[in-house]
């Protein structure tokens, strides 16, 4: 299944698509999909209801983010290399962990803000997972029985605050904006093999990313039972897995992006999205 988030932001209700590509409802059958619901037992339910019994959203409805509530948004670092090479720096012997913060976290076609001030602002395509059960020391062969599905994600960066302002590179990761997701969660059972999935990513219509999941250092089974080693994995927990070559500040001169820029990104099976950058803006 596609698992969607539907409606204006910070009030999105869980549906889904259908074989002919409509959203259908399912805020009669539970609250959202968040952790709580992200189970093969609420899944295997939805599954066996006929899409057709279920309400209609209207066409081009905004999508948030598929999944609700996450509680970490984990990210690693160096997962190609072919990109860690561009970065200058050495493939990892042991995965590179790191943290987006869950407020970064918006819809698959919502706008990128610049943080202020930034020069440096650049683009990540990735596979997301998401956890189903919770995770602890997990050994590699148990690892995907622990995920609910697999998402598209930007893992938007600032490189200035990544690389040359902070000890660590989660100062540049977090900002507002930085993490869309979607435009939907693929449930497992879809996902035949992590392994086998294309990725690519375009500014203003010019391919800048390109790459598969089989050239990860680590795996995405690997990756799950490290990262249950670090910490306890909920439901609703998100890794992303790190990026192919392409990113701007790899480039010959970097390039970054700014106000008015489109990025577009796919994974394949799991769907595309659309962001447009725009200038920072103050709260209101
Ligand atoms: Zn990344």
């Amino acid at each position: 299944m596609k698992l969607v988030r539907y409606g204006r932001a910070g009030h999105e209700r869980p549906g889904f698509i259908d074989g002919d590509g409509n959203i259908r409802s399912v805020v009669d059958l539970i609250e959202d999909w968040d952790g709580e619901h992200l189970n093969a037992k609420v899944l295997a339910k939805i599954a066996r209801i006929n899409p057709a019994r279920l309400p209609l959203v209207k066409p081009r409805t905004r999508l948030g983010p598929p999944v609700a509530r996450v509680g970490k948004f984990v990210a690693i670092g160096l997962n190609y290399a072919d990109h860690a090479a561009e970065a200058k720096l050495p493939v990892p012997k042991e995965p590179v962990v790191f943290s987006k913060w869950v407020s970064c976290i918006q819809g698959a076609n919502d706008d990128v803000m610049l943080p202020k001030g930034s020069r440096k602002t650049d683009w990540e395509v990735e596979l997301g997972v998401v956890i189903g059960r919770r995770a602890r020391q997990l050994k590699r062969s148990e690892a995907l029985s622990h995920v609910a599905g697999y998402c598209l994600v930007n893992d938007v960066s600032e490189r200035e605050w990544q690389t040359e302002r902070g000890l660590t590179w989660d100062q540049g990761k977090g900002f507002d904006t930085f993490g869309p997701i979607g435009p939907w969660l693929v449930t497992a059972d879809e996902i035949a093999d992590p392994q086998q999935l294309d990725l690519w990513l375009d500014v203003n219509g010019v391919r800048m990313q390109q790459g598969n999941t089989r050239t990860m250092v680590f795996d995405v089974a690997t990756l799950v039972a490290y990262c249950s080693t670090l910490m306890t994995l909920e439901p609703g927990d998100l890794i992303t897995t790190g990026t192919p070559p392409g990113v701007g500040m790899g480039m010959k001169p970097p390039r970054f992006l700014k106000a008015g820029d489109v990025m577009t990104l796919g994974i394949g099976g799991l769907g595309e999205a659309r962001q447009q950058v725009r200038a920072y803006m103050p709260p209101a």
